[in-house]
């Protein structure tokens, strides 16, 4: 059996909920790692720098893309994302599993170079839902709910490269499982 820990990513379109369900399992499964992403974005309300982002100016963004400090990264409606390379690799390296909540794109670049990690599409239970949850967030303009719901659309189209589609029709029962996923994933038996 392999001693690396397991590199996850959950993926899925904005307002799906993947922030939340990240939380819920960070509670649930203590020994799981999340991996604080780099971005140009603007804090929210409430967000701590190195907690839920490390915010980014856009010339420091570009220079740890330089520098290739970054495992992935992605532009989203306006603003870069990217993950972190050296934590991702050193907590795998050390035996313990990871978690990384990234837009499609990213998670899709992360399949490139990672095709052994396990990659979980968290599904809205429809269209009309992921709306209701963009605008009810009230974080966004207009502008931007318009646009993150025509990425939505075509990030659903890209199911198809991922390992399991979860619904997160309720918030525990998709916790449920990916911890599921998780647990198989640890018992199956991986050529070395
Ligand atoms: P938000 O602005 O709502 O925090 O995030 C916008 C989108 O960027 C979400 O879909 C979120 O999962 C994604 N995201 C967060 N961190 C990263 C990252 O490091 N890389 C990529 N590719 N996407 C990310």
């Amino acid at each position: 059996m392999s001693t690396k820990g397991l590199l996850i990513v959950l993926s899925g379109p904005s307002g799906v909920g993947k922030g939340t369900v990240c939380s819920a399992l960070r509670s649930r499964v203590p020994d799981l790692i999340y991996s604080v992403s780099a971005t140009t974005r603007q804090p929210r309300l409430g967000e701590v720098d190195g907690i839920n982002y490390f915010f980014k100016g856009r010339d420091q963004f570009l220079s740890m893309i330089e520098n290739d400090q970054l495992l992935e990264y992605a532009e989203y409606v306006g603003n870069y994302y990217g993950t972190p390379r050296d934590f991702v690799e050193e907590t795998i390296a050390n035996g313990k599993d990871i978690i990384l909540e990234i837009e499609v794109q990213g998670a899709l670049k992360v399949k490139e170079k990672f095709p052994e990690g396990i990659f979980i599409f968290l599904t809205p239970p429809s269209l009309d839902e992921l709306k209701d949850r963009i605008v009810g967030r009230g974080t966004e303009t207009q502008a931007v709910i318009d646009h993150r719901m025509s990425v939505a659309v075509d990030e659903l189209d890209l199911i198809k490269h991922y390992d399991y589609a979860v619904v997160n029709d309720e918030i525990n029962q998709a916790c449920k499982r990916i911890e599921s996923i998780i647990i198989a994933e640890h018992c199956k038996v991986r050529a070395q």
